[in-house]
């Protein structure tokens, strides 16, 4: 405290005055900027315009942008506090390089040149591809498709994957096996237009807020919602279907089986544009109400009532999210959607769409631009003529494209634990919390030769195993391109600069480049952002992807602009794919296919005898890497809970508030706050994944969807007990209760 302060003389007028300003009227001085920059949220997927407010190159407020489509000045809690992130004591600063043991701060020219060192040390011993990458769904499209090249042809490494194959691989690896090609079909304007939206899987009022609003504004719409959990989004719903865990596609086959035996049927849209209808008539036989009742747990009369509903409708919009992706059966699941739609023609339409509801902010762009499961603009590495294609743009020879695609995530981390990846570089993520069964990872991240993380944020769970870690600029400090979940191409801005000697990714990724010596052959000339741009619109000319009529002026004119927008296209308007009824497979033709529901890996028993379902809270976002960071958020939010459902809890002899530890096979979560609730059924409880502290990947399960590799998240058995700090207290005058649990 200073002399004056001590003295009275200094009220602290600055900070808690008030003043007037020009947009929100009174407010705290504090929190009127000299200045607003415009840009889009850097968390989720859903792409909120907003505007950050600076005063003295700080960002100091956040506002929602009235005229941005996506969500019309509104903003969820973490949009609202997101500046809070740009100051966060824990913001890396410095390149980091560990010495005998210690981290040591040095410059970027010695951390770069060790990198660079230490990698091409690594393959010229054990072989290109003894290196791995795992980026994100953070970065700017512009950064994925430099980071792309980088690896693949710089580093000649095809073994590179984004943390995007933990949340989104489903939805990609369902949409290339039923339309030929990634990309969502429809538009949030479909959630105003439907007269039927069905969710399944999807949380949208914790994990994607703002999209509640377009349903709002729908009154004529009927909305269902399928979930094992009476979330938030299942108390909006008209009908609610309390379905048994990972039993979805029985659901949907039998709705299929229904609308067949009711005729409900766009019988042109199976002709003409569908291949596989006779079979898939034929194996849905046997999900009769009866059979489908028995899997799913639902009455017959809710399976009736929502076929009919889904049959009636003249337009109908699914939706989902992790509910179906976080499965070893995500991809076929995605692929029972997509069949309900197709039968019934509700593809390409107003309000009429199959519609994956992404998770990050720029997860999309990695999918359209990145190197990861397809060659950049959806591109397959199987297709000479698109490996050809890629290396004309390129001035290559079609040689350095690989012609399959490397390890996957999960993939990546077991060849760590086989040592066939010797050195590992992590971009933006933090897999300590987010990767599933937490040992195995950290089995692989102890076995490499070297492991560089890079991100905005130090320490974090996974950048303290680091041998190198890079300070990089974040959302608010850099600039750029996010694609959101409808394909809206927005754009991002740097409102202040990055903390100490903390770097924009794309000026790490071009330093790196003339490190190795291939930036001019890579990145000729390019010093913005915007170069990338540019070649990128080269490259999508004429995919699906199409970016070439998009500049940045245009895109921030319009608020966010749709691809596809060829050069030439005469307007800004609402896209969807497939109005033509033309996909993107060999015949045109969408593909119909016959997907048998099978159980959940890990069955409960008498020893485990809960389903654990992990998910997300609407103040957190993912490993709290941010918003652990955010004192609000912080606030509303603090620590994981376990909720449980109240007969489970009786028979268990648990009251609300007790510590619990959470048990699998694989280990224990200690001293969680249980939830006594019926949000969750009887046999099931509920966990958040955010909480480094409480991980729930400490005992959920490696089991990957064998088609898209993502992990089964939702489901496995765990048992709970009392833990010792609840015990504890019991002992001190509250009854002792007993541990086991009876079925
Ligand atoms: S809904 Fe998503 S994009 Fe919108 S403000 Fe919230 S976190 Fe940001």
């Amino acid at each position: 405290m200073t002399l004056r302060r001590k003295l009275g003389l200094d009220i602290l007028a600055s900070k808690y005055s008030y003043g007037e300003d020009p947009l929100h009227g009174h407010t705290s001085v504090q929190k009127i900027p000299d200045r607003w920059v415009a840009t889009t949220c850097g968390y989720c997927s859903v792409g909120c315009g907003m505007f950050v407010g600076v005063k003295d190159g700080r960002a100091v407020s956040v506002r929602g942008n009235p005229d941005h489509p996506v969500n019309l000045g509104k903003l969820c809690p973490k949009g609202l506090s997101e500046h809070y992130t740009l100051e966060a004591p824990s913001r890396a600063k410095h390149p980091l390089l560990r010495k005998q043991g210690k981290f040591v701060p040095v410059s970027w020219d010695e951390a770069l040149g060790t990198l660079a060192e230490k990698f091409r040390a690594t393959q010229e011993r054990y072989g290109c591809d003894a290196l791995g990458v795992i980026s994100t769904g953070q970065l700017v499209t512009e950064e994925f498709y430099t980071l792309g090249k980088l690896v693949q042809l710089g580093f000649g490494t095809k073994n590179y994957d984004g943390n995007t194959t933990l949340c989104m691989a489903s939805a990609v690896s369902g949409y290339k096996r039923s339309f030929g090609s990634d990309g969502p079909p429809g538009a949030y304007e479909d959630l105003r237009k439907a007269d039927v939206v069905f969710l399944i899987g999807a949380n949208i009022a914790d994990n994607h807020p703002i999209l509640c609003q377009h349903l709002e504004a729908n009154p004529r719409k009927t909305l269902i919602v399928a979930d094992p959990r009476v979330t938030k989004t299942a108390m909006m719903a008209n009908l609610f279907l309390p379905l048994k865990p990972r039993s979805d596609i029985a659901l949907l086959n039998g709705i299929i089986h229904l609308l067949i035996q009711t005729g409900q049927l766009d019988c042109e849209f199976i002709a003409n544009h569908t291949t596989g209808f006779t079979d898939l008539a034929k194996f849905v036989e046997k999900y009769t109400p009866t059979y489908v009742s028995q899997i799913t747990g639902l009455s017959e009369d809710l399976i009736l009532k929502t076929a009919y509903l889904y049959g009636n409708a003249e337009a109908a919009f699914i939706g989902w999210t992790m509910g179906v992706n976080h499965s070893t059966q995500g991809a076929e699941t995605v692929n029972a959607i997509n069949n309900l739609a197709l039968i019934t023609g509700n593809i390409g339409r107003a309000g009429a769409s199959p519609f994956s509801i992404t998770g990050q902010c720029n997860a999309m762009g990695t999918r359209e631009a990145g190197f990861t499961s397809s060659l950049p603009g959806y591109r397959k590495f199987e297709n000479t003529k698109d490996r050809e294609d890629l290396a004309e743009l390129w001035g290559v020879s079609p040689d350095r494209i690989p012609t399959s695609r490397g390890l996957a995530y999960p993939d990546i981390i077991e060849a760590a634990v086989r040592k066939k990846i010797r050195a590992l570089w992590i971009i933006a993520t933090n897999p300590i919390v987010s990767y599933p069964n937490l040992d195995v990872l950290k089995q692989a991240l102890e076995t490499l030769d070297f492991l560089v993380v890079q991100d905005g944020f130090h320490p974090t769970p996974t950048s303290e195993l680091a041998h190198l870690v890079l300070p990089a600029a974040i959302w608010g400090e850099k600039e750029g391109t996010f694609t959101n979940s409808e394909r809206r191409v927005s754009k991002v801005n740097r409102a202040v600069n990055a903390p100490g000697e903390a770097k924009p990714d794309f000026e790490i990724f071009l330093t790196l480049a003339e490190k190795l010596g291939c930036r001019e052959e890579l990145f000729p000339g390019w010093s913005t952002p915007e170069h990338a741009f540019n070649e990128w619109k080269l490259v999508s000319k004429g995919r699906l992807c199409d970016y070439s009529g998009l500049t940045h002026e245009l895109i921030e004119k319009h608020n966010g602009v749709q691809w596809p927008f060829p050069a030439g296209t005469p307007e800004v308007s609402t896209t969807r794919l497939y109005s033509d009824g033309r996909f993107q497979t060999e015949d045109g033709k969408a593909k119909l296919f016959c997907i048998e529901w099978t159980p959940f890996p890990e069955q409960p028993n008498k020893e485990f005898p809960f389903v654990l379902n992990t998910g997300r809270t609407v103040e957190h976002w993912h490993t709290r890497t941010k918003t652990g960071q955010v004192p609000i958020l912080e606030r509303m939010s603090p620590n994981a809970w376990l909720e449980m459902n109240t007969r489970d809890a009786n028979a268990l002899r648990l009251k609300p508030h007790d510590r619990v530890d959470v048990i699998s096979r694989r280990g224990r979560v200690r001293n969680v706050e249980l939830r006594v609730t019926e949000i969750v059924a009887a046999g099931q409880v509920f966990m958040p994944f955010h909480f480094a502290e409480t991980n729930a990947n400490q005992i959920t399960q490696s089991a990957f969807d064998p088609i898209s590799r993502e992990p089964n998240y939702k489901q496995c058995a765990v048992s709970v007990q009392l833990s010792r700090a609840s015990k504890e207290g019991r002992g001190k005058g509250v009854t002792e209760v007993p541990l086991e649990v009876s079925q």
